[in-house]
């Protein structure tokens, strides 16, 4: 009997992990995959997945949401019941009825602002876990005007049919967080007559997407090609999340305070204001001011902020959240049968390195790294069931670390 072979590629049944049987060949699983890519990237399946109304299982409600983001991530309260509430809408938005009383909710796209390592892209994960719809997190920084080096703004779509596995329907429900916004800011206030590249182009070429339009994605990212076919993705419905930093958005915050307070009502005004944290007075001309488009701070009308963590946030952050380091450091030394403890004073200096070395939340990790390399080196192979860290010993460890560090310098 002659060997069977895919019809395909030509190879035989030994040489495949699974050959399918049809009328009058054969078809092995390497091109039955990529058939199947080919057709959705052509968008044949396009038409009939359009139809399919979206459905949800159980939409979770907005309390339902924040307590999910509590057990992850620490304070920031505001920023949590905003972006709840928000992901709400979304949702019940994709699942509204096609009345015909004449109101459709629209989207409201959303903007955190906040200092680098506070947990903005910890939120924005946080939440994707939780939905039911494809979620991608691209950075802003890697954008450039069309034309130029670098990635057209378009690029987040073909991320985003990525990870909805190439179906264009579940895609265009899917919400986007775009990193750093405040870097395509433009240089100054004033609307410049020579082109800003990296700025103003990046912005009203993002500013399609989010108002909605009709975008066409090369299937497989990357600079356009005349012969490559289109998938058409429709981005109404995406929701946008930005966030960036701002870095010296306190000074126009303060500046537009100070010139406000002038007014009648100033005595009161003044009293008021917390000048430890100003950004919790962030407003869109604040954004106009660093030197975001107007039509761009339009399309993004859910604006909040997150606080600086202070001491006593890094301490929570620390132990608290759900996978917070230490839970995880506990984890890998429990699965070689040894229970790790820290006591409270090692947490503390462990808090008081990061305040110092001003890495904020971000800090934690590399500390606790050095703190721990050498007891997960040693540890495995001695027979002990227990390993305590002591403020002496992260004290050490991070003495040691310094050094090495400097020796190799
Ligand atoms: P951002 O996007 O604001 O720059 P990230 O969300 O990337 O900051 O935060 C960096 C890391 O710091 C996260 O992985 C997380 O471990 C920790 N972190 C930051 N803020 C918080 C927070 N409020 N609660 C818990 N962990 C946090």
């Amino acid at each position: 009997m002659p060997q069977k072979k895919c019809s395909f590629c030509g190879r035989s049944e030994k040489d495949v992990k699974l050959l399918i049987t049809g009328l009058n060949g054969y078809i092995c699983e390497d091109c039955a995959q990529q058939a199947y890519n080919i057709v959705m990237q052509t968008g044949a399946l396009e038409q009939g997945k359009k139809e399919e109304a979206f459905k949800m299982k159980k939409v979770p409600k907005p309390k339902e949401i924040k307590e999910y983001l509590d057990e992850y991530i620490i304070g920031q309260d505001e920023a949590k019941r905003y972006l709840s509430v928000s992901v709400y809408n979304h949702y019940k938005r994709l699942q509204q009825p096609k009345d015909d009383d004449g109101v459709e909710i629209e989207k409201s796209n959303i903007i955190m602002v906040g200092s680098t390592g506070t947990g903005k892209t910890l939120l924005a994960k946080t939440i994707a876990k939780l939905l039911d719809v494809p979620f991608t997190i691209v950075d802003a920084t890697v954008f450039t005007e069309a034309g130029y080096v670098g990635e057209d703004v378009e690029s987040i779509l073909s991320r985003l049919l990525q990870v909805a596995d190439y179906d264009v329907a579940a895609a265009e429900r899917g919400i986007v967080f775009i990193d750093e916004i405040d870097k395509i800011a433009r240089k100054s206030d004033n609307p410049s007559i020579t082109r800003d590249v990296s700025g103003e182009g990046v912005q009203q070429g993002l500013l399609k997407l989010l108002e909605g339009t009709m975008v066409n994605v090369p299937p497989k990212g990357g600079r356009k090609h005349p012969d490559q076919d289109y998938i058409h993705v429709d981005t109404k419905n995406i929701l946008f999340i930005c966030g960036g930093a701002f870095d010296g958005i306190e000074r126009k915050i303060a500046q537009r305070l100070n010139t406000h307070v002038v007014g009648y009502n100033s005595v009161q005004n003044v009293a008021k204001i917390d000048k430890s944290d100003l950004m919790k007075y962030v407003l869109p001309q604040d954004l106009k001011s660093f030197g975001l488009i107007p039509e761009i701070i339009g399309r993004l009308p859910v604006l909040t902020y997150l606080n600086p963590l202070d001491r006593a946030a890094l301490r929570k952050i620390l132990v608290e959240p759900k996978n917070s380091i230490i839970k995880q450091y506990i984890k890998l030394f429990h699965m070689d049968g040894i229970e790790l403890t820290f006591t409270e004073r090692a947490l503390d200096y462990i808090v008081d390195k990061a305040v110092e070395y001003k890495l904020g939340a971000r800090g934690l990790r590399s500390i606790v790294e050095a703190v721990m390399m050498d007891a997960m080196f040693d540890v495995p192979s001695r027979r002990i069931k227990h390993f305590e860290v002591t403020d002496e010993y992260v004290r050490k460890q991070l003495d040691k670390a310094h050094i090495q560090k400097a020796e190799t310098n």
